[in-house]
Protein backbone atom coordinates (compact mmCIF):
# COMPACT_ATOMS: atom_id res chain seq x y z
CA UNK A 1 0.00 0.00 0.00
CA UNK A 2 3.02 2.49 0.68
CA UNK A 3 4.04 1.77 -2.37
CA UNK A 4 0.56 2.82 -4.27
CA UNK A 5 0.42 6.17 -2.35
CA UNK A 6 3.35 7.32 -3.58
CA UNK A 7 1.77 6.85 -6.90
CA UNK A 8 -1.81 7.97 -6.73
CA UNK A 9 -3.39 11.11 -5.87
CA UNK A 10 -4.68 10.63 -2.49
CA UNK A 11 -6.78 13.02 -2.42
CA UNK A 12 -9.59 11.58 -4.51
CA UNK A 13 -10.92 9.26 -1.63
CA UNK A 14 -13.58 7.28 -3.14
CA UNK A 15 -11.51 6.00 -6.06
CA UNK A 16 -9.21 4.88 -2.98
CA UNK A 17 -11.67 3.06 -0.98
CA UNK A 18 -10.99 -0.31 -2.07
CA UNK A 19 -7.08 -0.07 -1.29
CA UNK A 20 -7.82 -0.43 2.01
CA UNK A 21 -8.69 -3.65 1.72
CA UNK A 22 -5.64 -4.27 -0.51
CA UNK A 23 -3.57 -7.40 0.51
CA UNK A 24 -0.64 -5.59 -0.53
CA UNK A 25 -0.48 -3.34 2.10
CA UNK A 26 0.67 -6.25 4.62
CA UNK A 27 3.54 -7.51 2.53
CA UNK A 28 6.47 -5.59 1.56
CA UNK A 29 5.77 -3.14 -1.41
CA UNK A 30 9.08 -3.29 -3.12
CA UNK A 31 8.00 -6.97 -4.08
CA UNK A 32 5.42 -5.05 -6.25
CA UNK A 33 7.79 -2.74 -7.92
CA UNK A 34 10.70 -5.53 -9.22
CA UNK A 35 13.60 -4.04 -10.61
CA UNK A 36 13.50 -4.48 -14.71
CA UNK A 37 13.91 -8.42 -15.15
CA UNK A 38 13.22 -9.05 -11.57
CA UNK A 39 11.23 -11.41 -10.41
CA UNK A 40 7.22 -10.85 -9.98
CA UNK A 41 6.25 -14.05 -8.67
CA UNK A 42 5.74 -13.33 -4.99
CA UNK A 43 4.02 -10.28 -5.91
CA UNK A 44 0.88 -12.33 -8.44
CA UNK A 45 0.92 -14.66 -5.44
CA UNK A 46 0.01 -12.33 -3.06
CA UNK A 47 -2.33 -10.68 -5.69
CA UNK A 48 -4.35 -14.28 -6.13
CA UNK A 49 -5.93 -14.13 -2.68
CA UNK A 50 -6.88 -10.35 -2.71
CA UNK A 51 -10.16 -9.54 -2.57
CA UNK A 52 -10.12 -6.37 -4.59
CA UNK A 53 -7.73 -7.69 -7.38
CA UNK A 54 -10.79 -6.29 -9.76
CA UNK A 55 -10.91 -2.79 -8.52
CA UNK A 56 -6.81 -2.99 -8.05
CA UNK A 57 -6.84 -3.84 -12.20
CA UNK A 58 -9.22 -1.71 -12.99
CA UNK A 59 -7.77 1.25 -11.56
CA UNK A 60 -4.32 0.24 -13.22
CA UNK A 61 -5.82 0.24 -16.65
CA UNK A 62 -7.83 3.36 -15.80
CA UNK A 63 -5.16 5.13 -14.92
CA UNK A 64 -2.57 3.85 -17.66
CA UNK A 65 -0.37 2.65 -14.66
CA UNK A 66 3.13 1.88 -16.66
CA UNK A 67 5.20 -0.03 -13.13
CA UNK A 68 4.59 -2.50 -11.22
CA UNK A 69 2.26 -5.51 -10.27
CA UNK A 70 -1.19 -4.13 -10.61
CA UNK A 71 -4.29 -6.60 -10.01
CA UNK A 72 -2.01 -9.76 -10.40
CA UNK A 73 -0.69 -8.52 -14.17
CA UNK A 74 2.90 -6.96 -14.83
CA UNK A 75 2.94 -3.97 -16.99
CA UNK A 76 3.79 -6.10 -20.69
CA UNK A 77 0.17 -8.28 -18.88
CA UNK A 78 -1.54 -5.31 -18.65
CA UNK A 79 -0.48 -3.50 -21.88
CA UNK A 80 -1.38 -7.17 -24.02
CA UNK A 81 -5.06 -7.03 -21.99
CA UNK A 82 -5.42 -3.30 -23.02
CA UNK A 83 -4.55 -4.31 -27.02
CA UNK A 84 -6.94 -7.34 -26.75
CA UNK A 85 -10.07 -5.04 -25.48
CA UNK A 86 -9.47 -2.33 -28.16
S1 LIG B 1 -4.48 -7.07 -6.46
FE1 LIG B 1 -2.35 -7.18 -5.84
S2 LIG B 1 -1.50 -5.16 -6.24
FE2 LIG B 1 -3.73 -4.98 -6.26
S3 LIG B 1 -4.30 -4.40 -4.20
FE3 LIG B 1 -4.42 -6.61 -4.30
S4 LIG B 1 -2.44 -7.35 -3.62
FE4 LIG B 1 -2.22 -5.20 -4.11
Amino acid sequence: MQAFLALVDISDESALAWQERALCAQTDPEAFFPEKGGSTREAKRVCQSCEVRAECLEYALANDERFGIWGGLSERERRKLRRRAV
